[in-house]
């Protein structure tokens, strides 16, 4: 994944892992989380802070 130099990941917030927008909202289906962009009218089942703290994690 080609992550932006325009986009800080120190910065607080989610980010949609398919345009890197910061209009995401966190929505819940069937038990499971899921975050809907605005931007790009995509929904992911992670954010891309969620795929960060994942990628350090392992
Ligand atoms: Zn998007």
């Amino acid at each position: 994944m080609q992550i932006p130099t325009n986009v800080s990941l120190k910065q607080e917030g989610q980010y949609c892992i398919h345009c890197f927008s910061q209009k995401v909202e966190r929505t819940y289906q069937n038990g499971l989380t899921y975050y809907y962009c605005q931007s790009c009218d995509k929904t992911a089942e992670r954010s891309l802070v969620d795929l960060f703290f994942i990628n350090l994690y392992y």
